[in-house]
């Protein structure tokens, strides 16, 4: 579901709280460069936008956005053609300063 009123501030500033990372607002230095995606024909807003670092920040941001009812969208590196990494009041997650990796045994290789 997706709202058009801006998130509650107590909410926002619990989850600012809960992060690691950093959470970015509209009006904050850095949120027009935030907020940019490889396609510069797309021009989003979200509402808010969270620079996780870790796993913990990922499931934090998605357990707020479904409590809140707002859209969400994953961003990796903002490559998407389509805008896929973006979205238009709701809360981005961007997870280019996630830099945990797991290496998975495969048999036989
Ligand atoms: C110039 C250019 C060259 C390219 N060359 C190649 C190439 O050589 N080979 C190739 O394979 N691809 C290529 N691509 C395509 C690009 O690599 C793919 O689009 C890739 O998926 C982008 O990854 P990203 O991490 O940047 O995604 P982002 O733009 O960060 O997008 C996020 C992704 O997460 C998904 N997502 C967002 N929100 C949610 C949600 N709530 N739930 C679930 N999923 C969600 C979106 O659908 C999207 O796929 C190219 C793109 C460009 C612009």
């Amino acid at each position: 579901m997706a709202v058009t009123q801006p998130p509650p501030r107590g909410a926002v500033d619990t989850l600012a709280q809960s992060l690691r990372g950093e959470l970015i607002e509209p009006g904050q230095p850095g949120y027009d460069s935030a907020r940019a995606l490889y396609n510069a024909m797309i021009d989003r807003r979200p509402a808010l936008i969270a620079r996780c670092v870790d796993a913990a920040d990922v499931i934090t941001c998605v357990r707020y956005a479904r409590a809140e009812g707002i859209e969400l969208a994953i961003r990796g590196g903002g490559h998407n053609g389509g805008g896929l990494g973006s979205v238009d009041r709701g809360l981005v997650i961007t997870c280019r300063r996630c830099t945990a990796s797991a290496s998975i045994p495969m048999p036989g290789r």
